[in-house]
Formats: C-alpha cells, structure tokens, sequence
C-alpha cells in the first residue's frame, strides 16, 4: 500500500529508533511498503536491539563473566556500588551492596516478593571484591562451585545469592525454598534478573546454583527467560 499522510504520523509517534530505521528505508528505498513487511522490521529491530549489548566492558550491565575469560582490570570496582535497603530484604552481612541500577530492581522485586510471599527476600551475598575471592578461594572451594578470583560474576557488583548459597540437593530437599525458586524462576526477569547456572557445568561453566540471580535488564532477562536459555548459551550462539 502507499504510505498515508496519517500512518506517517502514526510512525512518528512510534518509537524513534524504529522510526529512524524505517524513515531511513523511506528514504533509501521506493516509498511503496507493504504492511507485512513493517511487521518484518519491527522484529529485525528486536533482534538487532538484542544483539547491540556489550559484553565485553567490565563496567557493562550485560557483561559476561567467562569461567575462563575475566575481567579486563584485576582490581575492577565498579564505580556505583550502593548499600541495598533493608526495607523487604533480610541482610545476613550488614553491608551487601550491588551497582545502582541492579540494586533499585534488587529492591523492587524483593518488595513484590513480600507482597506475594509474605517474607523478606535474604540475601546471602552480592557484591565481591577481587581480595575477597581470594579468601574464599582459600578456603579450598573448587572452581565448579567458587569462581576463581578474578573471574566471579560477584566481582561485577551485579549478581546476589539469596537464602542458602549450598548446593542444588540441599534446594530440591527443601519444599521452601523450592516455593521461592518458582518465584523467582516466574518473576525475576520482569525485575532484569537472571538465573545464571542452570544446566551444570558442561554448558554454563559451575554447579547448578538455584540461588544464584544476576541483574541482566528487563530486555535481555526477559529474552532469555522466553526462550527457557541462560546467559552462558545465548552468549555462546551469538
Ligand atoms: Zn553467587
């Protein structure tokens, strides 16, 4: 069909990168579009947004922690650490902290969570510095279920272990924390939250860690969530 006057204006209001996209193949291109093919952009759009996150940057909210690539910088502290609220989320250490933007949908989720559950959210651990996976690596953990130093996603100041940070038998013995994990497992990407070990070692790098969530955005947890993948096989399709 031709473009109307008013599907212009329809466009325009439309989000501006995807306006910009399509005006930019107005212009390129003839400025006849069928409406199938418009349905057809907004998905390559999608897929492109997808796409555009950098992994690589130590200061990155999608930055992936290889079990065998670390960080760029040793001694990587993220600049914009803050102190989580006590207000829904029980704080076993007295000083758990993680990056800002993680940290208010840290505290958004584990207010729905009370609302929903009746308890606060306890957190067992969040942000780890370098020095400090030197000493629980001291402490004889194995590489399956203690990153190295150097390589913890902890260290991004992105990742929380909630309730009992122990193993996958000791979760699936537990009818309680198995009700939380449903949860989460159900609502945490709609707070950018991620379940970051899941299939094991041979596929995500360590142990099934069900207590294990790190912050990722709505768009790229909400992604992987749909398609029922961890970050360690989307990043490895790529
Ligand atoms: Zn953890």
């Amino acid at each position: 069909m031709v473009l109307s006057s008013w599907y212009l204006i329809y466009l325009i209001h439309e989000e501006r990168s995807q306006t910009q996209y399509i005006l930019d193949i107005f212009t390129t291109h003839d400025f006849y579009i069928e409406k199938n093919i418009l349905q057809d952009l907004d998905t390559e759009v999608e897929e492109e947004k997808i796409q555009d996150f950098d992994f690589i940057f130590d200061d990155s909210y999608q930055k992936y922690v290889d079990p065998e690539v670390p960080f760029i910088e040793k001694s990587y502290i993220p600049s914009d650490l803050r102190r989580l609220s006590w207000d829904y989320i029980s704080d076993t250490r007295g000083d758990l902290r993680l990056r800002g933007t993680a940290a208010q949908a840290f505290e958004n989720l584990a207010q729905d969570f009370y609302r929903d559950m009746g308890e606060k959210v306890v957190v067992v651990s969040s942000y780890r510095s370098y020095e400090r996976q030197v000493q629980i690596k001291a402490w004889w953990c194995p590489d399956h279920l203690c990153a190295k130093a150097w390589y913890s996603e902890h260290q991004s100041g992105l990742a929380i272990d909630v309730w009992s940070a122990s193993t996958e038998a000791y979760w699936k013995s537990s009818p309680r924390l198995m009700r939380f994990y449903e949860w989460f497992y159900e609502n945490a990407h709609l707070y950018g939250y991620h379940n970051s070990y899941q299939n094991g070692v041979e596929i995500d790098g360590y142990a099934i860690e069900p207590w294990h969530w790190r912050y990722l955005g709505v768009e790229l947890a909400s992604y992987l969530r749909e398609q029922e993948i961890t970050f360690a096989e989307y990043y490895y399709s790529l």
